[in-house]
């Protein structure tokens, strides 16, 4: 119902099956500007009643958005269908950038984790065109801190060999939330820390 045109088939209850079904539109207006109402006669398409609805479709919401990225934040917005849900860890588009949503708050004021478009009051999320990894760097039996911007879907491997600052560093083993492992390879966007030794580089 997001056009100025009467839909073909709508979701109506009947009043004969007595809940929601498949409507056939058979005639109708659409009106109003912001909330655009449907004023149609329908055809039930479970039992073939023909009845009279008026229906609303919502104006989109533009909700606010508080997008984070390493130290900084900055106010940005999204669109959403009133009845739209959001859930904590899914990736959407505000504006141009993807990012990852980590915290809902509800208009009541409490934190979430699904909430529909209509209850939410603000969106905590965090730029996910790129991550940071955190790397934990093995040297001489001391460890030091490395990271690396990457995209989310690039893949670190056990085994791989990568330069890292000045050094060249071999992964030995990569921890994500559930676990560490010590085989295979994880996508950045599920890495927590990865454990890598130093490279001794050999001249030729
Ligand atoms: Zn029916």
């Amino acid at each position: 119902m997001d056009s100025m045109t009467a839909p073909s088939s709508v979701i109506a209850e009947c009043p004969v099956c007595r809940n929601e079904t498949l409507h056939q539109v058979l005639s109708g207006k659409v009106s109003g500007r912001d909330s655009k109402v449907l004023d149609s006669t329908v055809r039930c398409r479970s039992c073939g009643q023909v009845h009279h609805v008026v229906l609303k479709s919502e104006k989109p919401l533009t909700l606010p958005v508080i997008v984070s990225w390493l130290e900084e934040s900055k106010r940005s917005s999204i669109t959403l269908g009133p009845d739209e849900v959001l859930s904590v860890d899914d990736e959407i588009m505000c504006g141009e950038l993807p990012v990852l949503v980590k915290s809902i708050e509800s208009k009541v004021g409490a934190r979430v984790s699904v909430c529909k478009a209509r209850d939410i009051s603000t969106i905590w999320a965090k730029r996910f065109d790129k991550v940071k990894i955190l790397f934990s760097v093995n040297h001489h039996g001391r460890t030091y801190s490395e990271q690396m911007i990457v995209s989310p879907d690039e893949e670190f491997s056990v085994g791989d060999m990568i330069s890292l600052g000045k050094r060249d560093v071999v992964i030995h083993s990569i921890r994500t939330v559930a676990k560490t492992t010590r085989t295979g390879s994880v996508a950045a966007r599920d890495v927590v820390r990865v454990y890598a030794n130093i490279v001794r580089r050999t001249s030729y």
